[in-house]
């Protein structure tokens, strides 16, 4: 196939860009539903060894279904954990068994062929049949398949965690744990069908600088595994068998565009200060224990925003307090005295423990995610405050909680934070008495009541990225309705302003930690519109101080203000762009 694809010359996808930079390689089509299932025919003397295979393969995949069933119980509930009980139940149908040991004695196909075929059998009957239960046993049935089959075959999960190569790969659409357990050396790139700018995938991929387009609709048809693919991740384009001209271009592009950032990098290590002299404080974004790195490499003032549920991501599981607490402390230690914002969990949205927490909801960002999941496992929560208290007495820790829509729901959050500290004075363990508790605001209620959360919080962190989805009602992984989710809309703007202007009035700090605080058009604006403190992904820092320190207060106030005047998103887009490019005139 990929022989194919290189007589049919340089082919273009359009799609968004994802994260910036250009990656040029060959691909690997990743498709999440389909593994690759092994058919070849076997003399009758082996079927005692292709049915003893199945046999092992049962007792091992019972085995985890119920190391899982028993942990989800301990952490979840009793009520999550019986979804694996109907697993079993699969593994247990005799019927199933007897018919694809059947299959195999009278085919003599390998015992996974046999075992697929039979499971897409009962599949294909249950589907016919218009029966709410009889739907779930699909799913089911499916699980239970994959896992066996991947027993069988002797696979992991799934071949993403082990490229073989340095490769780009290409896939209908990547979680935020897909992404979290790939090699980053030899991934060189990624291009996804469906997601958009903030797809945690995404933001992970612009801290670990991996370029990425989303939103490329055939990618996956388009593109074999093999082809040779130039990833731009600057403007969203996949070139399948780029030309000579083409790899010329973008050799010299990247060449500019190192150019330039050797100039943002001259601005390492000097005052994040306004022309006019106003202190602005730039921290950096964190998913991981290793990108305190990256962190110290760009002198950012501490972590603004530290995405703890990566540490679940990558443990695909819900670590211990011992166990966090050795992680929280490893960056708290190595940045004190700089701050670390320390974001407690939030999963659920795209963010899922693979077989363990996957709700099959509809509408997964409106449902049960980051602070109502937490309130709902105080243990699961308490777990993690005790661990973010006991690595504050190492340095210097803030606490916020994600998804916070209003007063009630943050003090709820606190009075569980509370037991967290009693029990931990009852241990006698040391932490830092005097931590700030924050909340972020990324729901349109928690914007409209910023007011009153002002009262109770001791700052506030403006999550952009959600705060533009539930505000648009655009979800953020949709690229349907990417050209909806838009940091210029009027709409976005007056929120954000409203916060910050409560948070003044108030006298607490309000940071902007979402996407758009490292996006270096909204710079400016951003200042203008009275916001001090930004958290961005580190690769990005550089630029952004560059900028800040190019720009004079007064003139982005007079910026904020006209923005905030205007009615149309694409005109207020051109004018902050055109405002940016004119700070930048002078740089090339
Ligand atoms: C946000 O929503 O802007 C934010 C920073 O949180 P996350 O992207 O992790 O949802
Ligand atoms: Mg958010």
């Amino acid at each position: 196939m990929a022989l194919d694809s290189q007589n049919r010359g340089e082919i273009v996808l359009r799609g968004i860009a994802g994260s910036p930079g250009v990656a040029h390689g060959p691909a690997f089509v990743f498709l999440q539903s389909e593994l690759d299932i092994p058919a070849y025919e076997l003399k009758p003397e082996d079927s005692d060894g292709e049915i003893a295979r199945l046999e092992e393969a049962l007792l091992q995949t019972r085995q985890q279904i119920s190391k899982i069933r028993h942990e989800i119980a301990r952490k979840l509930g009793e009520a999550e954990a019986q979804i694996f009980d109907a697993h079993q139940l699969v593994l247990e149908d005799k019927a199933l068994i007897d018919e694809v040991i059947h299959e195999q004695r009278t085919s003599h196909y390998n015992i996974e062929f046999c075992f697929h075929r039979v499971a897409q059998r009962y599949i294909d009957f249950f589907d016919t049949i218009d029966d709410e239960y009889l739907k779930e046993r699909v799913a089911d049935i499916r699980d239970v398949a994959r896992r066996l089959l991947q027993n069988l075959m002797g696979q992991q999960e799934h071949g993403i965690q082990k490229l073989s190569e340095g490769r780009i790969v290409v896939s209908q659409d990547l979680t935020p744990s897909d992404t979290a357990s790939m090699e980053r050396d030899k991934l060189l790139g990624f291009i996804t069908e469906s997601g958009g700018t903030t797809s945690h995938s995404v933001i992970m991929a612009r801290s670990l600088q991996i370029p990425a387009v989303v939103g490329a609709h055939g990618a996956t048809d388009e593109i074999s595994s093999n082809d040779d693919l130039l990833v731009d991740g600057y403007d969203g384009l996949v070139y399948i068998n780029p030309s000579e001209q083409t790899l010329y271009r973008y050799g010299k592009i990247e060449r500019h565009r190192r150019t330039l950032q050797e100039r943002y990098n001259t601005s390492i290590g000097k005052r994040s200060i306004t022309i006019d002299r106003q202190e602005i404080t730039l921290r950096a974004n964190i998913d991981n224990v290793a990108d305190v790195d990256s962190v110290r490499t760009v002198q950012a003032a501490g972590v603004g925003l530290f995405r703890t549920e990566g540490i679940y991501l990558r443990e695909n599981d819900f670590p211990d307090e011992d166990k966090q607490f050795e992680l929280y402390r490893e960056v708290v230690e190595s940045l004190a005295p700089s701050p670390v914002v320390i974001r407690t969990l939030d999963l659920g949205g795209d963010k899922n423990l693979k077989g363990m927490f996957e709700l099959d909801e509809g509408n997964p960002f409106m449902g049960f995610r980051a602070i109502r999941f937490c309130l709902q496992h105080p243990d699961i929560f308490k777990d993690q405050l005790r661990a973010i208290l006991r690595a504050s007495a190492y340095g210097k820790v803030k606490i916020m909680f994600p998804m916070i829509s209003g007063a009630g729901e943050f003090l709820e959050a606190k009075r569980i934070y509370e037991e967290a500290r009693d029990e931990l004075n009852e241990r006698d363990l040391p932490f830092d008495p005097d931590i700030e508790v924050g909340s972020m605001i990324e729901i349109p209620s928690a914007a409209l009541v910023a007011d009153i959360l002002a009262e109770h919080c001791s700052f506030f962190s403006i999550g952009s990225n959600d705060l533009i989805q539930y505000m648009m009602a655009a979800d953020r992984m949709n690229e349907r309705v990417a050209h909806l989710f838009d940091a210029s809309n009027p709409a976005v703007l007056r929120a954000i302003k409203r916060v910050i202007d409560a948070g003044v009035a108030k006298g607490i700090p309000v940071s902007v930690c979402g996407e758009m605080a490292g996006d270096p058009r909204y710079t400016a604006l951003l200042l203008g519109m009275g916001a001090h403190e930004l958290s961005v992904a580190a690769p990005t820092l550089p630029e952004i101080n560059f900028l800040v320190r190019m720009i004079d207060g007064k003139a982005a106030r007079m910026l904020a203000d006209e923005a905030l005047d205007m009615h149309d998103p694409l005109e207020i887009t051109e004018l902050i762009s055109s405002f940016h490019n004119s700070l930048l005139a002078d740089i090339g």
